[in-house]
């Protein structure tokens, strides 16, 4: 098995305009997602789905064709479908496809793993009916799938964007209930200078917002105590607003109050990350190239910090350029000055950044859920027993996984991690970076025996 030049980790913009650009400058690439198509989570799917309902999921989805087009222009190695769960030194990625576990080995990775929804544990959130924004977004644009009637909760540019797909799908929603406040917005006001000069972003809210307004969707903003009832499965949300009770009975509710960086893969391999207090979620320790302090490990897009699919996409740029001129691909003077052409066009795109942070900041209740609501769903635990290990001296997610196993199921505290962390340092009266994260190791997702079993017939079936 040679290794590659490079071996790219996720198909959305920031691994795709890698991975074509690194090939561009001669290297040999391999970019591998557990997606069966390229386009990550902006562009799931876009080479099928743009044609059937890109009137619906807008121009800004469209574009993804540009990219795949660029990956197999470039003669990238897609490898599709393939779910990455396990990357050693050197580097041996390990990864099952269609049953199958087969390693590939590469001089140099980039994790471009992307974002994930930010969990929003509120009462009743585990729900028949009840799913991130996020999801019910996939089942729309992977397979037309509508949610009639759909509440939508909580804050962010996601939700607005989703929301006005629904109505331009013909199915609006039922209501929006809104987490973020005046308050908010008033603390924001003071970046809209940022917001200014991103104003294509400011001018694109502002449309979605006049969709929804149009749609004569209700919306509430500034909502507290928000709790979705039912007992088999979700019948209604409720809320308070300005002191007021509210009840909207529904079948389905789409929860969403910000994305993450996924930080899982990186996590596994040993970079180092620290506490973001803006955007409220760890990022991994990175330099301007992209580059991170593992050597050879290379980081960009979302899985960084959050900026959106076209910073995704440049900060992707940027990274091969590294990669390439530290594989003599490049000479130094040439990377420099297309870096900088890219770094200019990627402030633009951050710069309404810091406004969206603080404007749409997550529900603070989903942070400090009440002691009742589940938070490790995969292991039951609730919020109330991660208080409980704190009381006996538990200091950090790690010691948690010991009393009471949250962060130990298939999902390997991708879904609870952060409200583990900030329920810990609560409690403990510490700073998430103090209180830290779970310890990531392999398998990052899961795999079965029979997987397991099946490598080395595929390495040796490589190797002939
Ligand atoms: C559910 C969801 C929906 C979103 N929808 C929109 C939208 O409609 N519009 C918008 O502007 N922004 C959207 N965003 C934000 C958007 O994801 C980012 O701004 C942008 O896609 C980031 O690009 P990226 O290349 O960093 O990562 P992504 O596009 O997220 O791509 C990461 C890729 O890595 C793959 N991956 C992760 N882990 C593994 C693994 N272990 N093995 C193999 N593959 C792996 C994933 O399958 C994914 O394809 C969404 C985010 C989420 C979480």
């Amino acid at each position: 098995m040679s290794p590659r030049d490079l071996v790219v980790i996720g198909a959305g913009p920031a691994g795709m305009a890698a991975a074509a650009k690194a090939a561009k400058l001669g290297l040999g690439v391999a970019i591998l997602d557990e997606q069966p198509q390229p386009g990550g989570q902006i562009y799931r799917d876009v080479d099928r789905v743009a044609p059937l309902r890109g009137d619906i999921l807008g121009a800004d989805y469209a574009h993804g064709t540009t990219l795949t087009e660029g990956l197999r222009d470039a003669g990238v190695d897609h490898i599709p479908g393939a779910v990455v769960w396990a990357i050693e030194d050197g580097f041996r990625i390990s990864y099952t496809k269609e049953g199958r576990g087969a390693q590939i080995a590469a001089d140099r990775i980039l994790l471009a793993t992307g974002a994930l929804e930010r969990p929003m544990p509120v009462p009743g959130w585990t729900l028949p009916g009840v799913m991130t924004a996020g999801a019910g977004q996939i089942l729309l644009k992977q397979s037309g799938v509508l949610a009639r009637d759909a509440v939508l909760v909580g804050s962010g540019p996601l939700l607005y964007l989703i929301a006005a797909q629904m109505v331009r799908a013909g199915t609006p929603p039922r209501a929006m209930v809104e987490t973020q406040s005046a308050h908010d917005l008033m603390r924001a006001a003071r970046h809209i200078g940022g917001a200014m000069r991103g104003w294509p972003y400011f001018a694109k809210g502002l449309r979605m917002l006049a969709e929804i307004t149009r749609a004569r969707v209700p919306r509430y903003t500034g909502a507290t105590d928000i709790a979705i009832e039912g007992t088999d499965r979700a019948d209604a949300v409720t809320f308070t607003l300005k002191g007021r009770a509210h009840r909207l009975s529904c079948r389905t509710v789409f929860l969403h109050h910000g994305v993450v960086p996924n930080t899982q893969a990186a996590r596994s391999i040993g970079v180092s990350h620290g506490w973001d207090a803006a955007q409220a979620c760890f990022v991994p320790k990175v330099n301007s190239w992209g580059e991170s302090d593992v050597p050879g490990v290379f980081i960009a897009g979302d899985g960084t910090g959050i900026g959106g699919a076209k910073a995704a996409e440049i900060a992707g740029e940027i990274a091969a350029l590294k990669v390439a001129q530290d594989a003599g691909r490049i000479a130094i003077e040439a990377r420099d000055r297309q870096a900088a052409r890219l770094r200019a066009a990627a402030a633009r795109e951050m710069a309404a950044r810091p406004f969206l942070d603080r404007a749409y900041p997550p529900f603070a209740e989903a942070l400090a859920p009440a002691d009742a609501t589940v938070i490790c769903r995969c292991e039951e635990v609730t919020a109330g027993d991660i208080r409980g290990y704190a009381r006996l001296g538990c200091r950090g997610p790690n010691q948690a996984k010991a009393f009471g196993r949250s962060g130990m199921g298939p999902c390997q505290g991708r879904y609870c991690g952060l409200t583990v962390t900030a329920l810990l340092a609560e409690a403990n009266g510490q700073s998430p970076d103090a209180t830290g994260y779970f310890r990531i190791r392999a398998p990052l997702k899961p795999v079965t025996l029979g997987e397991l079993a099946a490598m080395d017939e595929i390495a040796q079936d490589a190797a002939e």
